[in-house]
């Protein structure tokens, strides 16, 4: 038992069902909060740690609508293949809830109800953007046009995935209907609103004053600038039919905004849990001495840093989060992730891949986690941590214990002698480790507390090497005894440490040392490395060695790194957009361009430019020189003797000083590489004109 158990509840970003999930997802939430929270129960403390599949929005009616089938298949389908994910990669949930279900129906509901009778909202009638055609209000995913912040062309009607702004459709410029096409009009419509900028001066006291040293600077900074800019009143109703129905009068033909709905899923799944378990889930929602934590992507701080606090402060009854350590993204092999692209690695394809190595890529993840900033995922990486870190240090030390106990004993733990002043540093050292590892999760620093559990295996690792019991094992058959005694402490502390980060190996490695149901009596299991005089007592038998890891060979990487290149290729082909036509030309706008075939004959990079190239070019006129901006895309000596086409009486004018006379055409590959225009055959003299 911990001494000073607290209660937890712990939430991860509630993942939106219109699609699986990848390896982003993985990184950016599940992953830390699945450590965090193993660990906390590992100390003893009462944890309650909620997820569940967020099924509301008008993507999830966009998706149904394309596929010809009912919003509710399209959400069934995906959180099937969602929660199978976590349950694969032991994302240990206590409750995987759904906010189509009807427990969270109710509770939002209710929600929504409370505040709206205690006069929280204001009521407006306003104009929306309405699509004549599909006589339809069209709010967020509806809606397309350019972000007013960032000039990203493609933002949505809610938020702008490129700089992270939360929008109103009507800020938009340029709005187009995701559903038609068309120019979308304004129409009126009633509405009640989240009055978010009454709560400003509220949010800068509690967050701004109140937090400013234990939040992560990522989501404080966020939080400061949305704040700095001002909040605006925040609409928690909206036209359509797939979601709650708002239930008081005059909502008819509505539903809560989904945003509303979705962080009060946390609520719901935590009645269920509650429920199930017998337990009364109001403690884990309103006693103050709860710690409420939310882990979620950096897309989704002003969620739940501000409005969903805001709705917690407002409904009356609620705790505030305590932290929310949100991380930044994962990128793959240098690109940002994308659903829609299918720039991802897919969790289920994984497993297809790489069978029962689900801790190869949660260490990996853990490992690259993008704690403090955007981080990359890359195969070679991959391949590198598991090879040199998993199989060389971790793997290769449990299987020298437990092969060369079984070899020298018989699986049975030898009896000590007297501890040499390595052995006592070791043993001391290791004891350190609970500690030091608590301490960094504490902030959570995942990568941190992850290098620390290598860091043990590397001391196991070095005092095996530095003893060399089979060696010794020759001359000196009492100083092995202690050498394996001391090894097999550590190999058990292993087990027991690595758990939050490496489920399935701890398990594995439990069950090899047959300490799989080790009764830690009154001492959480966290905190026995510590303090037990023997993790592993002389005279208990293990069993046998099991690989942990094994290599993963060049080839496998090649596969992977090929399947993206196919999607490279193909996301290319069909996002390849062509220009719009330009004004129309004369015949005499284009008779003036004096086009010729020539010939590279000269080639020389421009010193201290990237791109620049000095070209001499025999345009069968003269020998001219052109500067051209290829030297990123060729290389001097692979252009000599090319046949260009040249606009020869484009008037001169000087780049870096020197004075090009003319323009060589070039057009570029679907890969953006530059490529030239030139006649389809090599026998076209020099200055033959083109018209
Ligand atoms: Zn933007």
């Amino acid at each position: 038992m911990n001494k000073n158990p607290q209660r937890f509840t712990i939430t991860a970003a509630l993942p939106y069902t219109n699609g699986p999930i990848h390896i982003g997802h993985l990184a950016g939430v599940y992953v830390p909060a699945d450590i965090y929270s193993r660990f906390l129960r590992m100390q003893g403390h009462d944890v309650a740690f909620v997820c569940g599949s967020d099924e509301h929005g008008v993507p999830i009616t966009i998706k149904a609508k394309k596929e010809g089938v009912s919003p509710q298949d399209v959400v069934d389908k995906y959180n099937a293949i969602i929660k199978k994910s976590f349950e694969e990669f032991g994302v240990s949930f206590d409750n995987y809830s759904r906010t189509s279900g009807k427990t969270h129906h109710e509770t939002a509901s209710a929600f929504f109800k409370k505040m709206f009778e205690d006069g929280k909202f204001i009521e407006e009638t306003t104009k929306q953007l309405y699509d004549e055609e599909a006589s339809q209000f069209l709010a967020d995913r509806f809606v397309t046009g350019t972000c007013p912040k960032c000039g990203n062309e493609e933002a949505y009607g809610d938020q702008c995935e490129s700089c992270g702004t939360s929008l109103n459709a009507t800020d938009l410029i340029n709005p187009k209907s995701t559903l038609t096409g068309a120019v979308p009009t304004l129409k009126e419509t009633r509405h009640w609103f989240l009055p978010l900028d009454q709560y400003e001066d509220w949010l800068k006291e509690w967050i701004l004053k109140g937090h400013k040293a234990d939040w992560k600077s990522n989501v404080y900074g966020q939080v400061k600038s949305w704040i700095d800019d001002g909040l605006r009143p925040r609409a928690v109703t909206r036209d359509l039919d797939w979601g709650i129905p708002v239930p008081v009068e005059g909502g008819e033909g509505k539903v809560l905004y989904v945003w509303f709905d979705a962080p009060i899923g946390y609520i719901s799944s935590t009645k269920e849990w509650a429920a199930r378990e017998g337990k009364d889930w109001e403690p884990y929602w309103k006693d103050e001495n709860t710690k409420l934590i939310h882990f979620i992507g950096k897309d989704n701080i002003v969620f739940h840093c501000i409005i969903f606090p805001v709705m917690l402060k407002a409904h009356g009854d609620y705790i505030l989060p305590e932290n929310v350590p949100a991380n930044e993204f994962l990128n793959l092999e240098g690109k940002k992730l994308s659903t829609s692209k299918n720039w991802a690695v897919w969790l289920h394809e994984y497993l297809e891949d790489f069978p029962d190595q689900q801790d190869v890529l949660r260490y990996v993840l853990t490992a690259n986690a993008p704690e403090t900033k955007d981080n990359d995922f890359t195969w070679k990486d991959f391949q590198a941590r598991n090879n040199n870190e998993l199989v060389a240090i971790f793997g290769n030390f449990i299987n020298r214990v437990v092969v060369l106990t079984n070899k020298y004993y018989n699986g049975v733990v030898p009896q000590p002698g007297e501890y040499s002043e390595v052995d006592k540093k070791t043993i001391e050292e290791l004891k350190a480790y609970p500690s030091v590892i608590a301490s960094s999760i504490e902030k959570y620093r995942f990568r941190e507390a992850q290098a620390e559990l290598m860091n043990l295996a590397r001391l196991g690792n070095k005092y095996l090497a530095d003893e060399e019991p089979w060696k010794l094992i020759k001359t000196d058959e009492e100083r092995v005894k202690t050498i394996m005694y001391v090894a097999l402490q550590l190999a058990s502390a292993l087990s027991i440490i690595s758990e939050p980060f490496l489920p399935f190996t701890s398990e594995k490695l439990k069950r090899m040392l047959n300490q799989t149901e080790e009764d830690s009596g009154n001492t959480p299991e966290w905190d026995i490395i510590g303090t037990k005089e023997a993790l592993i007592s002389a005279g208990h038998q293990i069993g046998k060695a099991e690989l942990l890891f094994s290599k993963i060979d060049d080839e496998q990487i090649e596969k992977q790194l090929e399947k993206l290149k196919a999607t490279k290729t193909a996301n290319e082909m069909e996002n390849h957009q062509a220009e719009p036509q330009k004004d129309t030309a004369t015949f005499e706008d284009f008779t003036k361009m004096d086009l010729r075939v020539g010939t590279i004959i000269e080639a020389q990079k421009m010193p201290k430019t990237k791109k620049l190239m000095v070209l001499k070019v025999d345009t069968g006129l003269d020998k001219r020189t052109v500067v051209s901006g290829i030297a990123e895309h060729f290389k001097a000596e692979d252009i000599l003797g090319k046949k260009v086409t040249v606009l020869v009486n484009l008037a001169p004018r000087k780049l870096r000083g020197v004075e090009s006379e003319g323009m060589i055409l070039m057009t570029e590959n679907s890969e953006g590489k530059l490529v030239f225009v030139n006649p389809d055959e090599t026998n076209v003299n020099n200055g033959t004109t083109i018209n």
